[in-house]
């Protein structure tokens, strides 16, 4: 008889389990004691800069073997001079084809994609193609194209590591763990971002400056807004799903202002296993590059000999509805989570051009997902073609409808 507990999982797709036991994670450990090289897409950026921070402080372990930014030549220069790395790309002016040069390197173990968008997709899945192991950091790659993307891990000898601190935190809490059927669910934290306790009044009111105040996050300023808006909650728990292939109805949300737990995973036995830190986005990075060894950390660990407090919260989606509309779009499937992401794209441009309210965000992300139907492509140039076009369709319902 079977008495061990087990939960069904309806998710239509499954990382493969390449052991036996399904303890994950699920394929080979990169080899130990090996300096690893590293190619960094986005190095100018807020994740390239703490991505730096970290191969600075273990130059030992690590090291820089090709950088990519998009337009700030003079840092990239910069950083090329620093690490004493030969091969750069300024991809708006080389176009996909600088970040796949890149991301191809023959010396290359690791690429880092640190970029915005779904400009790295192709750079990606060229990485995958070459047997290079894949650090992620950006939440739409997965979004958009995750069914691509995932399958060609399923390929390849390389394998993807979560660098979102949510993802990365949950991928510590599965560790070692068996996995199959026994994940209840996986509780992704939020901080609630910079207007985490505003009224749904004062919410109409609230400017760009205000949202790019955020209280524990040094970061872009569109996940800055995203995370205001907490469309940024609403991406991760679709990331989340591809990274650890569980099904939607596994994967809840829980406010927690400190942004000490970085997230949790409950297992059928109820326990819950949580991953903690002062929020700074080495603790992740610094794990997806080492894994599966570990190093001292860059930020300070957490004093407990001062008092430590740890709240928890549901989310509010009635003040937040981006949320709602992303789980929704996640449960629908298909090119739903494309078209969220397109739409919020186009929203949050145009509530940076102070051309839509902050509350108007959530209105047009639905408008989009009800005037958008059709099938996802299984090809990357026509997903990347029908991103666009959703992009220009949601800029145009702003033009003509608000
Ligand atoms: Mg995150």
């Amino acid at each position: 008889m079977e008495n061990l507990c087990r939960i069904d999982d309806e998710t239509t797709y499954k990382r493969s389990y390449s052991n036996d036991e399904n303890i994950y994670p699920f394929r080979q450990l990169p080899e130990l004691g090996k300096k690893r090289k590293i190619v960094l897409l986005g190095a100018t950026g807020s994740v390239g800069e703490s991505t730096l921070r970290v191969i600075r402080e273990h130059s030992d372990r690590l090291e820089l073997a090709g950088i990519a930014a998009g337009r700030r030549a003079k840092e990239l220069d910069a950083i090329a001079l620093e690490f004493d790395v030969d091969e750069t790309s300024l991809y708006s002016r080389e176009g996909s084809d600088g970040l796949e040069r890149l991301a191809t390197l023959p010396d290359a173990d690791i690429v880092l994609v640190a970029t915005t968008g779904t400009v790295a997709l192709r750079a990606v899945l060229a990485a995958l193609a070459a047997g290079k192991d894949v650090a992620i950091a950006n939440k739409e790659t997965l979004v958009v194209a995750g069914h691509i993307v995932m399958a060609a891990e399923q390929l390849s000898e390389g394998r993807i590591f979560p660098v979102d601190s949510e993802h990365n935190a949950i991928f510590q809490c599965l560790e070692g763990n068996r996995t199959h059927g026994k994940i209840r669910r996986l509780l992704l934290t939020a901080s609630g971002g910079a207007f985490r306790d505003r009224s749904a009044e004062e919410l109409k009111y609230v400017t760009v400056e205000d949202a790019l105040q955020h209280p524990n996050w040094s970061m872009g300023p569109k996940i800055t807004v995203d995370s205001a808006t907490m469309a940024n909650k609403g991406l991760e728990m679709m990331e989340a799903g591809w990274l650890f292939g569980v099904s939607h109805n596994k994967i809840d949300v829980v406010i927690h202002p400190q942004s000490i737990v970085h997230s949790m995973v409950e297992f059928c036995d109820n326990s819950i296993i949580a991953q903690m830190s002062r929020p700074s986005m080495t603790f992740a990075i610094q794990h997806a590059l080492m894994y599966p060894e570990r190093s001292n950390g860059i930020h300070e660990s957490l004093d407990f000999t001062q008092a430590l407090s740890l709240d928890f919260r549901p989310p509010d989606e009635e003040r937040f509805p981006c949320l709602r509309l992303a789980r929704e779009a996640m449960v629908e499937g298909g090119i739903n989570p494309l078209v969220f992401n397109a739409a919020n794209e186009a929203a949050v441009e145009a509530f940076m051009n102070k051309r839509l309210s902050f509350i108007d965000i959530p209105n047009l992300i639905s408008d989009t997902l009800e005037q958008i139907s059709g099938r996802l492509p299984d090809d990357v140039d026509d997903l990347i073609e029908f991103e666009a076009s959703v992009n220009v369709h949601a800029a145009e319902i702003i033009q003509n409808n608000y």
